[in-house]
């Protein structure tokens, strides 16, 4: 219990960190039922997920800072299916997925999961149905244990170890000194960029969420970290609603719809096959140019 306990309080302070940091640490947050500073509304009520079906209905935002970043944004990810944002960078996938876990409110539109208003219920009740793979993986001080954990604190540690297992992440683990009692972060062992991926895959596994949200890593990992990354990955998104900003060719072409982005708001959506068709399409321009809709061209 302690030591559940515990993780959850570093989180908290963490996250006070967090908010006064940079747009980049925002991506970090993988834990997505830390308390927040903004409250619910009054009667706020509780999420009931069935299919897991998200759907953005007008959605318009813009940071405090500055102007517009989304603009009339329609589109719905279907329940159990794989929705891929693509888009050059700056056109506001990062900030789509940024809504989902209600890290910012629309300034105008709704964000619906099955038909219910985000808006309208507890951000408790709505972040235990996310899990959350950011880009750049995150470390926190503490164990290989602890790490893992931290996706869901009251996790126990079989439950740990077969979120590992499922993200292909047992085998190096063991491999470590002290094996999932070893100490990572700045204090502990250095791991591959794969390794690390792996652990905060299983972190969202150990959440056993219906919705994942992913922000696919660009990073070069080398091939047979790529292949346990990839495999760690499928498994992850298999039965659930995931929105993925997919940089993967491989996660573009095989995703259930993908929803193309510029300049905040959504210009085409499809299949990759009927995207890749319509010759005049920005999806088949940057299909053509790049071989990989965005491979260099996204954050
Ligand atoms: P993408 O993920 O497609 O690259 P983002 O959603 O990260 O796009 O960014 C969309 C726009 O919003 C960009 O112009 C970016 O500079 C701006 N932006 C992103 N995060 C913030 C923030 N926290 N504060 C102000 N502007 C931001
Ligand atoms: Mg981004």
């Amino acid at each position: 219990l302690l030591l559940a306990y515990d993780p959850a309080r570093r989180l908290a302070k963490l996250q006070v960190q967090l908010e006064r940091a940079t747009v980049n640490a925002r991506m970090i947050y993988e834990i997505l039922d830390m308390e927040t500073r903004q409250r619910d509304k009054p009667g706020a009520g509780q999420l009931e997920v069935t299919d897991a079906r998200i759907e953005f209905r007008h959605v318009s935002f813009a940071y405090a800072s500055g102007e517009r970043v989304l603009s009339d944004v329609n589109f719905v990810a279907e329940g159990g299916r794989t929705t891929a944002l693509v888009g050059p960078s700056g056109a506001g996938k990062s900030t789509v997925i940024s809504l989902i876990p209600r890290f910012h409110d629309p300034g105008a539109g709704q964000i619906l999961i099955d038909g219910q208003d985000i808006a309208d219920v507890t951000k408790q009740s709505l972040r235990q149905h996310l899990a959350y793979v950011s880009q750049q993986p995150y470390l926190f001080e503490g164990t290989i244990r602890d790490n893992i954990r931290y996706g869901r604190p009251e996790a126990t540690d079989a439950e740990v170890e077969e979120a590992a297992r499922l993200a292909y992440a047992h085998d190096f683990i063991l491999a470590q000194p002290f094996g999932y009692d070893t100490p990572v972060g700045e204090n502990g062992v250095t791991l591959s960029g794969g390794q690390r991926q792996r652990l905060s895959i299983a972190r969202a596994l150990v959440r056993n969420a219906p919705i994942l949200l992913l922000d696919e890593a660009t990073s070069a990992l080398d091939t047979e970290s790529e292949a346990a990354v990839q495999k760690a990955l499928d498994e992850a998104m298999s039965g659930r609603t995931v929105v993925v900003i997919a940089h993967r060719l491989s996660t573009v072409v095989r995703a259930d719809k993908i929803v193309v982005m510029q300049n905040g708001q959504v210009v085409e959506e499809g299949t990759h096959q009927n995207l890749a068709d319509r010759p005049d399409g920005l999806y088949a321009r940057l299909n053509n140019l790049q071989q990989t809709p965005q491979a260099s061209a996204t954050q």
